[in-house]
């Protein structure tokens, strides 16, 4: 049987017979027993879920109605929380935290009897992109185990692209999905603000993150919007107005669309080989009938510094619950008074949280805010209404989704600036709300390339009809692990 199929063919396979759920989830224990070691997606297997699985065939074979995923794998970043389990963000300091609710897209999930095949690794608190800030060790890139995953999402991609699951559920707050989508061969989504529900996500800067799907084709992306989305009352920045399916139409095309090529993330520092990718891209979508012409978007050379700004300031209030009083470890308290208890629990942050935490604290704070934080705000503002005039003539934009290949496991570890610019042509999304794609475009070097789309506002369904349409202009060989 094979595991490597999308989402859409398991359910077939399980409708018309072809697929039993108990093989199906027995291989993918398997495999993910066979090589699981080396690639460490996950921080958690669910091995429960065979029997699970029996109980669906069951259903099935007496003809009663089962949910529309069918007993389909799926992996969940380990900053989700799903009832009764472990939910560690991949810190030290909630090494024993079990999440006493589901998120809202979980519930949603398990209505249409999805199984959760484990929780995937991450980079601490999902800041990173590297996914090596995990306090239980880095996930390997499946294509060549000695380079990173890409993150902080690392854990989902990985899982996904080496088929240890059939799709899976990551968070990004400024491209933690579609950049280890980019960097593992896999489709990464990034809907617009509001359009998942963010209640049961560990937050680390919620004011733009967004959880998104990673799964191997833009149609699977488009069938998990269609059961995760949605306004959900515990959480009153989602929408209203996305009850739509987004797996109708999906075929539309491009003809007659037009497509800005953002000139500030194909520049400097860029390598030749996603450059001719992308490239290679805007002629495929041309040759579809699309128009593509350059445009400039000038606030995304201050974007990675605005971002930084920004998500280190939400980052300092949300983490501060995590005193060791509510959340916490092991770790009496006698011979401390109050703060230094807590500053002392607090040493169990990671390096990476810890300098955020630092960082969140200095610049908002008064004397600084103007300088800083505030100036921060300003440039999302001015990012937001530039993007929003270039909404105004053109359908989407693009840009390759990383500027850079993957690249080895430590080479830019102790180097947090140069880890930082790497995210410059996926934060704009975020700063701005809008909904962002990254599908598996190209190779090099054995290395996987993806091609981010962007969408204004709202327009998520035109969004994957376009990213499909390119998906169906290549063909990626299959992993190699
Ligand atoms: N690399 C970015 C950061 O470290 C993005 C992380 C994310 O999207 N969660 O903040």
């Amino acid at each position: 049987m094979k595991l490597n199929i999308s989402a859409l063919e398991y359910i077939q396979g399980v409708q018309n017979g072809s697929i039993s759920v108990e093989d199906f989830i027995a291989r993918t224990l398997e495999r993910i027993k066979d090589v699981d070691d080396k690639i460490h997606a996950f921080l958690h297997v669910n091995t429960n879920i065979l029997g699970e699985a029996k109980n669906i065939d069951k259903k099935i074979k007496a003809g009663e109605k089962v949910g529309a995923c069918a007993g389909m794998p799926i992996s969940i970043k380990d900053n989700i929380c799903l009832k009764d389990t472990k939910t560690t963000c991949a810190s030290k300091i909630l090494h024993d935290f079990v999440a006493p609710y589901d998120a809202t897209v979980i519930s949603k999930l398990k209505k249409e009897d999805v199984l959760f095949v484990g929780k995937a690794n991450l980079d601490e608190f999902a800041m990173g992109l590297t996914t090596e800030f995990s306090a239980y060790g880095p996930s390997k890139n499946p294509w060549n185990l000695e380079y990173v995953p890409g993150g902080s999402s690392g854990g989902s991609a990985a899982s996904v692209s080496s088929f240890e699951c059939i799709a899976s559920l990551g968070s990004d707050t400024g491209g933690s999905v579609r950049n280890p989508a980019s960097f593992c061969g896999v489709v990464g989504y990034k809907p617009t603000y509001g359009l998942i529900s963010r209640f049961g996500l560990i937050s680390y800067a919620n004011s733009i993150e967004q959880i998104g799907p990673i799964t191997r084709t833009v149609k699977d992306t488009a069938f998990m919007l269609n059961i995760i989305s949605g306004q959900d009352p515990n959480d009153n920045t989602t929408v209203t107005n996305s009850e739509q399916d987004f797996l109708a139409e999906i075929d539309a095309g491009v003809e007659g669309k037009k497509i800005g090529i953002i000139k500030e993330m194909i520049g400097e520092g860029i390598d030749s080989s996603v450059l001719s990718a992308t490239k290679d891209a805007i002629s495929k979508l041309e040759g579809l009938g699309a128009i593509c012409e350059e445009i400039s978007l000038d606030m995304v050379k201050y974007s990675v510094a605005a971002y930084y700004t920004i998500t280190a300031t939400e980052a300092g209030s949300n983490l501060a619950r995590y005193d060791n009083l509510r959340y916490g470890y092991e770790f009496p308290v006698e011979g401390y008074e109050f703060n230094s208890y807590i500053a002392k629990a607090r040493t169990k942050f990671g390096p990476e949280v810890t300098r955020r935490m630092i960082l969140g604290g200095f610049v908002p704070a008064s004397g600084h805010a103007g300088k800083y934080f505030l100036k921060a705000l300003k440039i999302k503002q001015k990012l937001t209404e530039e993007i929003n005039q270039k909404f105004k003539e053109y359908d989407y934009l693009i840009a390759p989704t990383v500027p850079i290949l993957p690249f080895k496991i430590g080479e830019k570890i102790d180097d947090p600036v140069s880890l930082f610019l790497v995210d410059i042509n996926t934060v704009t999304a975020n700063l701005t709300g809008k909904p962002a794609i990254s599908i598996p475009f190209a190779m090099s070097k054995g290395l996987p390339i993806g091609i981010q789309l962007l969408a204004d506002t709202m327009q998520d369904k035109p969004l994957l009809q376009a990213a499909h349409a390119l998906e169906s202009t290549v063909r990626l060989p299959e992993v190699p692990i």
